[in-house]
């Protein structure tokens, strides 16, 4: 059956069956019978399906994970135990040791540390453009070893937004596949996979969980990038895997389960970045109500934004709903029922300012964190971003008195009450 989204937030990826459990069963086991050795090595083998050890697979982790892929309109999805391992394992999928990757600079600060520093000493470069940047930029980026284009929907915290669009096709044009971060906006309000991205991640510890309550990842796969067709790129999906008796990824999944089968088989068989069926449980509560959330956070950043914007203790308002906003109209575009609940915005008087308006909000707390249902907020230079330089911040469009805020589920009116006593 085809549901509209909220009916899949609330019901997809689990239909009991009759005398069922109705709300998905928690499969706390690590582990699963057999009757024989037979049965489990065709399972080793890749050659049956079914489950024998919660690190490679579980089943309330697979139903939870059903429902992302549904609502990213992917074929395929797995959860991780954290947003930063789903970036890392859906990059270190397709792009090892010698390869090259192409990443709008406008990142949540986390990734940008991953592909900058930590995967540098893996041997994987990355040239960061800006999301802004020409078509010719763009493409001369690319070199003979790229494998994939990276870039966020909404960036945590610039608030830029990516021209999905474009950036599929310069990596289709040269062969690679798009990985889009779809944190910020969710599913709801944006499906990257229709605009052309091949793999969407998101740390679901934010708007998929809503309630600051677990921490997890997601990757889906659209199922769409043809990996055969560029079959020297790509020897990881379209070469035997000695560790798997010389299954071809590929061959056997298809273009469909290729990317995620692998994915699972292989990095989380060796990595082991799972989360606990408990904790998809809790994102699965999230994820119940995502789609009436995410409007009353659109709400509420947008009444935040307008307020913000009148104020002349206020040197600029980042948000991408408001009109005049520099990714307004990129923002209609690809999230015509708005994107998300946080504002960016720079106070007059630089860090100190910022950190006095901080220290004055009664309602929104100080916290590392962002889309939770109640309000809260963050100078990103003293904090998430200060492993970078003043030019890598002004290249990601994060100035030193930037506030990040996010709006939570909280009346609009208290929220513009609050910030106007913390303005003073
Ligand atoms: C928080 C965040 C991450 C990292 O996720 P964790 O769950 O904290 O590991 C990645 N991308 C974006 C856009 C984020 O906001």
């Amino acid at each position: 059956m085809n549901s509209n989204i909220g009916t899949t937030c609330v019901q997809g990826g689990y239909t009991p069956g009759n005398g069922e459990p109705r709300q998905i069963p928690i499969i706390q086991s690590t582990t699963f019978k057999y009757e024989t050795g037979e049965a489990m090595g065709k399972l080793f083998d890749l050659e049956a399906e079914g489950y024998f050890y919660t690190r490679l697979q579980n089943p309330t982790n697979d139903m939870v994970a059903k429902k992302i892929a549904l609502l990213e309109g992917g074929s395929a999805a797995m959860l991780t135990s954290s947003g930063q391992a789903a970036s890392f394992m859906s990059i270190f999928n397709i792009c090892e040791n010698g390869g090259h990757i192409v990443a709008s600079s406008s990142i949540y600060g986390g990734t940008y540390n991953l592909l900058d520093v930590t995967m540098r000493k893996m041997g994987i470069e990355t040239t960061f453009v800006s999301p802004d940047c020409s078509d010719e930029e763009l493409n001369g980026a690319f070199k003979e070893n790229t494998k994939l284009v990276f870039g966020e929907t909404i960036a945590n915290p610039a608030l830029t937004v990516l021209d999905i669009e474009r950036f599929a096709k310069a990596a289709h044009d040269h062969g690679v596949p798009l990985i889009v971060d779809n944190t910020f906006a969710t599913p709801v309000n944006c499906r990257p996979i229709e605009w052309g991205a091949d793999i969407v991640t998101h740390s679901t510890t934010k708007y998929m969980d809503g309630h600051g309550s677990a921490v997890g990842g997601v990757i889906v796969d659209s199922g769409k990038f043809d990996w055969m067709a560029h079959k020297d790129k790509y020897p990881g999906l379209t070469t035997p895997d000695d560790s798997y008796h010389g299954i071809t990824y590929a061959e056997r999944f298809g273009k469909e389960g290729a990317y995620i089968t692998k994915c699972t088989a292989q990095l989380m068989r060796d990595f082991g970045c799972i989360p606990s069926p408990m904790a998809s449980y809790i994102l699965n509560l999230g994820l119940e109500s995502l789609h009436v959330r995410m409007k009353r956070h659109v709400e509420n950043g947008q009444a935040v934004a307008e307020f913000l914007s009148g104020s002349d203790k206020i040197e600029y308002v980042s948000y991408p709903g408001l009109k005049g906003d520099k990714y307004y109209d990129r923002a209609m575009k690809y999230m015509g029922n708005g994107g998300c609940g946080v504002v960016s915005f720079n106070l007059k008087g630089g860090r100190g300012a910022a950190e006095k308006f901080m220290n004055s909000l009664k309602l929104a707390a100080i916290e590392t964190h962002v889309a939770d249902a109640r309000s809260c907020c963050l100078n990103p230079a003293s904090t998430t971003h200060r492993q970078m330089s003043d030019e890598q911040l002004l290249a990601a469009g994060i100035p030193a008195g930037l506030v990040r805020f996010s709006c939570g589920l909280e009346d609009a009116a208290d929220l513009i009450a609050d910030i106007e006593q913390a303005l003073g």
